[in-house]
């Protein structure tokens, strides 16, 4: 199987076109997404449709904020400012994407032969996996060789040694890991249109499994376009200005 692996989009339609045109030409056997299609950014029906209409096989789980759009999760302990995204998104959305949204299932996932998908832990998705220790704990709860997360917006992955759990980050423009069948791994493809590891660059992976191989990429979007589009939304600046800064 080949697979582009994305998640966290965000509702960042210039950044979900730019991943778009960087595979275009490729053939995949799957698209897979691992949550937060929509909040914080001020494109959503758009993201939604554009998802909607990718032509081939697909995949996808909930994020946490596709849960709150949806109504699922009441988002308590969501912060003011995706409050206020939530809220705004809510009203945009056709009664058909929030019942997508509402079916989206919830991860993990397993892709067969592979791996699993989920949006935080494996074990809750709503976890943030940031350290070792989380990533030890998502090794124990699942046998999976391989386990793709999101939510942190942090494009990294972990590799379970015989005695350690070690943490990577996927930095550069590009670069590529070859699986080693006797190490498990957990990989995170950062986030497509909210990115918070600096890089401000939309990014995703592609998994090979023929190749054993997952290569992951950072292509360059129309930054000041979503930020132009979030400001004339009338949502907070600070969703524009972190754009710029990955961060
Ligand atoms: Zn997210």
């Amino acid at each position: 199987m080949r697979a582009v692996i994305i998640s966290d989009i965000h509702a960042n339609l210039e950044a979900l076109e730019a991943v778009l045109a960087a595979i275009e030409g490729e053939t995949f056997d799957r698209l897979l997404i691992l949550g937060d299609l929509v909040g914080y950014g001020a494109a959503p029906v758009e993201v939604m449709e554009r998802l909607s209409a990718w032509p081939g096989p697909m995949d996808w789980i909930r994020g946490n904020h596709d849960k709150a759009v949806a109504g699922i999760d009441r988002a308590e302990d969501f912060n003011l400012l995706a409050q206020v995204s939530l809220r705004w998104t809510r009203q945009q959305l056709s009664e058909d994407q929030l019942d997508t949204l509402r079916a989206l299932p919830q991860g993990p996932v397993s892709l067969d032969g592979v791996g699993v998908l989920c949006h935080g832990a494996p074990f809750d998705e709503d976890t943030y996996v940031f350290s070792p220790l989380e990533a030890a704990m998502s090794f124990e709860f699942t046998p999976a060789p391989l386990i793709f997360f999101g939510h942190t917006h942090v494009a990294c992955m972990f590799v379970e040694t015989e005695d350690d759990v070690l943490g990577y980050g996927l930095e550069g423009d590009e670069g590529e890991l070859e699986i080693d069948p006797s190490r498990r791994y957990l990989i995170n493809p950062g986030s497509v249109g909210q990115p918070r590891d600096g890089d401000p660059r939309a990014a995703y992976i592609v998994f090979d499994g023929e190749r054993k191989s997952v290569a992951w990429h950072r292509v360059e979007y129309d930054v000041p376009g979503a930020q132009r589009r979030i400001l004339e939304a009338g949502l907070p600046k600070m969703l524009a200005d972190r754009l710029a800064v990955g961060g």
